[in-house]
């Protein structure tokens, strides 16, 4: 096989530490990347659109799509359910481009676990204190108070998968863990299984070294 099938990204840390903000960036700074748009049975924020932002499902039709396999994984979450749609992510890496999700530790390990398991990417961010994580939550202005308070809550659950995953950052500096996400996208499109193409062109070196040497 010489084609590059592509990998899929995930980013996870406690709402609020920073995963939509950075995920804007990196789909700005490669354009090839693609956003796994998820489904969710919880209302739409402000501002926040259906298609673009998620897929607002009711929770009928949610579970009508779990059964019927299209969903690469999903969790409840908050008292609501989520899910990555399986189609647009198989069409992504199937024609060699980068997926980005933005999804908690279930949804994470269940990717891992899957078929696509060799394909995966994982990163968590840690919010450099906890009291910075509630001061981001209420800036962010976008939740009542006691939907920050439930997800305050929650925070340390999504925490303690942290060591679950392949590559960790802090992020205090927005630019500083935009960059560190830049170099661990480039350097892990370089690991060997990611560039199947070198099969053959090892061969052809081999060729040429046996036929000059
Ligand atoms: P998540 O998607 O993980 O729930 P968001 O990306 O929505 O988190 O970020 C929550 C809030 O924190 C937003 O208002 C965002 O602008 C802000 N924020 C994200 N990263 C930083 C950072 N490094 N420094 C300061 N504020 C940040
Ligand atoms: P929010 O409601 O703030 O958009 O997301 C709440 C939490 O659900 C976040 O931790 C987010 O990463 C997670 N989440 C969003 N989409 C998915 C998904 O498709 N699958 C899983 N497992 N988690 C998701």
């Amino acid at each position: 096989m010489s084609e590059r099938r592509g990998l899929l990204i995930i980013l996870s840390s406690p709402s609020g530490a920073g995963k939509s903000t950075l995920s804007q960036r990196l789909l700005q700074w490669d354009p090839t990347l693609s956003f796994s748009v998820s489904a969710t049975t919880r209302a739409p924020r402000t501002g926040e659109e259906d298609g673009l932002d998620y897929h607002f499902l009711s929770e009928e039709a949610f579970k009508r799509q779990v059964s019927e396999g299209g969903m690469l994984e999903h969790a409840h979450v908050f008292g609501n359910f989520y899910g990555s749609p399986r189609a647009p992510v198989q069409a992504s890496i199937d024609a060699g481009n980068d997926v980005l999700f933005d999804i908690d530790w279930q949804g994470a390990q269940q990717i891992r676990n899957s078929a696509l398991g060799g394909h995966t990417l994982s990163i968590f961010l840690l919010p450099p204190s906890i009291h910075e994580l509630h001061r981001r939550l209420q800036a962010r202005g976008k939740d009542a108070p006691e939907v920050i308070a439930r997800r305050m809550q929650k925070s340390w659950d999504e925490i303690s998968h942290w060591d679950s995953y392949d590559f960790v950052l802090v992020n205090d500096d927005l630019d500083v863990a935009e960059a560190r996400l830049r170099t661990i996208i480039e350097a892990t499109r370089l690991r060997r299984t990611q560039q199947p193409w070198l099969t053959d062109h090892v061969r052809r070196l081999q060729t040429e070294f046996e036929e000059t040497l």
